[in-house]
């Protein structure tokens, strides 16, 4: 490890990915082959094998084996322990390598990724196998006659399905959950960005995790995804991704009386009072919205603004937002890489026109950012829009795509704010104490941000309300979604039975 960020690192990219079954990369024999590509240069570099249904079937049942041999599902605690810092350890030991991967296929500026996503990733696995080893069981003496013990025990087989817009970091934080509690898993990761879990794949071997306790398939959602969702012997699904795709998934795990956290899509709203630190909330709005090359769950994409601030915010945040740095994601200058995939920056640029129709302003931006001679790079975009109402401000466009709307009253400001399909997190820039508590409360979302961005907790339950999603991870949330409640009753002495049949 290095901690440098060198401009050109010398990693080797792996030429095929397959799926990692009971402690070893499968020889491929996929039917379906999918190209990974560079979205910084548009050009593939890697082969992905689609796993099909048997396959998946194979590591689902790797998963079961190792589950039911209670190898890991019995491991004390402490042992469990020492394995997943061991974990942490060695992602850190990788983190070059691993964020270089990682930028490779997702077109996240590598700056990011080693600083923020790598290192949250570490961070997972120290945060989990501490709080598990410090679960507590329950012993209730109420009754005279019995004692009634409450533990927490595994799950089983965890299916988690991740997306492609911060890959390794959000997979990290399902796997170290579900394995410090002693749940098998069996991770999905996006298509799109498969790269960086070859590495992550041999430092669990590498770890000491025993064979079998986590796989991983690869493949698209409906192929490889549904088979996993469907299979019976998956105990529970953490996913995370669209607000179309989940309900299916849902749905799907729901026939088969799966639990589930769905983790999806939003449009949060930002809302800046005038008594805000107007340069606070600027930096604020703008990491919001334009970190991660814009493509983020939790994106403060409708930016409300006081009116008596309004024209001073949208100068400044304009001029910002032009002034981003866009370039190849392996400089450690760039502030804006590409965006995932060609389809994707496609999306995103059909909203310019969306926003145009609906009678929006646009502000910056709007279009391919022309200096680059290749890859799927969009100029910052700012638009000022009509109305709440308008699709700008209703629909997740997941790019570096803000929109500003002005407002007079802090409580019309709440009714735009939850005037929303979604309900993933707000923010709230404000130094008046009365109005952030009142705003708080009001507020239809699952995180609520005052003066701050991006805070990344474990210890914070995290998911949204509406179609952003149902369920909750992190901290208490992965306490009772990865662990499943038992209760024990014993009787102090002879236990009264009715004795049926004795007359
Ligand atoms: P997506 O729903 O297309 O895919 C997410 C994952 O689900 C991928 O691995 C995909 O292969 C799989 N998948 C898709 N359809 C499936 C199906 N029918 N059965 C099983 N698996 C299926 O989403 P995406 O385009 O990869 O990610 C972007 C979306 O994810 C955005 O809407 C974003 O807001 C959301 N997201 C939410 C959070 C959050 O924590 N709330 C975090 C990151 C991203």
């Amino acid at each position: 490890m290095t901690g440098a960020l060198p401009l050109k690192p010398s990693f080797n990219i792996p030429a095929t990915v397959s799926s990692f079954i009971q402690g070893r990369f499968i020889q491929a024999e996929a039917a379906h082959q999918i190209a990974v590509v560079n979205p910084a240069t548009e050009l593939p570099i890697s082969l992905l094998h689609e796993a099909d249904a048997a396959e998946v079937d194979r590591a689902v049942n790797s998963a079961r084996a190792s589950f039911e041999s209670g190898v890991w599902s019995r491991l004390s605690t402490d042992k469990r322990q020492v394995c997943l810092l061991r974990v942490r350890d060695l992602i850190l030991h990788h983190a070059d390598e691993l964020a270089y991967l990682e930028c490779c296929n997702t077109g996240i500026p590598l700056s990011q990724l080693r600083r923020l996503h790598i290192p949250g990733a570490a961070n997972h696995f120290q945060f989990y196998a501490e709080l598990a080893n410090q679960l507590k069981g329950e012993l209730h003496q109420h009754r005279s006659s019995y004692q009634l013990l409450v533990s927490r025990e595994p799950v089983g087989v965890a299916a988690l399905i991740s997306p492609w817009n911060g890959p390794v970091n959000m997979s990290c934080a399902k796997l170290a959950a579900a394995l410090a509690f002693g749940n098998s898993c069996v991770l999905k990761p996006s298509e799109y960005t498969p790269l960086a879990f070859t590495r992550l794949m041999d430092i669990f071997c590498e770890a000491g995790l025993p064979d079998g306790v986590v796989n991983m398939v690869n493949g698209r959602g409906p192929v490889t995804g549904s088979a996993l969702v469907e299979h019976p012997q998956v105990d529970l699904v953490s996913f995370t991704g669209g607000s179309s795709s989940g309900p299916l998934v849902n749905a799907s795990a729901a026939r088969g009386l799966k639990r589930t956290t769905m983790e999806l899509g939003g449009k949060s709203a930002s809302i800046v009072l005038e008594s805000a630190d107007l340069e606070v909330a600027l930096d604020g709005a703008l990491a919001g919205n334009f970190m991660t090359n814009g493509q983020q769950c939790l994106a403060g994409s409708r930016i409300l603004v006081q009116r008596s601030v309004a024209r001073e915010f949208r100068e400044k945040f304009v001029a910002r937002a032009r002034a981003i740095r866009i370039g190849d994601p392996l400089d450690p200058k760039t502030e804006l890489g590409p965006l995932a995939y060609q389809a994707h920056m496609q999306k995103v640029l059909s909203y310019v026109d969306i926003a145009r129709t609906d009678g929006a302003t646009l502000l910056a931006g709007g279009q391919r950012a022309a200096h680059m001679a290749r890859g799927w790079y969009v100029e910052p975009t700012v638009v000022q829009a009509p109305s709440n109402l308008a699709r700008i401000c209703q629909e997740e466009v997941f790019g570096p795509f803000a929109t500003l709307l002005e407002f007079d009253t802090l409580s019309d400001a709440l009714e735009i704010a939850n005037q929303s399909q979604f309900g993933l997190v707000a923010y709230l820039w404000s130094n008046d104490m009365a109005a952030v508590m009142h705003a708080t409360r009001e507020l239809r979302a699952g995180t609520v941000w005052v003066n701050t961005t991006l805070v990344g907790d474990p210890r914070a339950p995290f998911g949204g309300v509406k179609q952003s999603g149902t369920g909750r991870e992190g901290g208490v949330g992965s306490v009772e979604f990865y662990t499943e409640l038992k209760s024990v009753v014993i009787p102090n002495g002879a236990a009264p039975i009715p004795r049926l049949g004795v007359h």
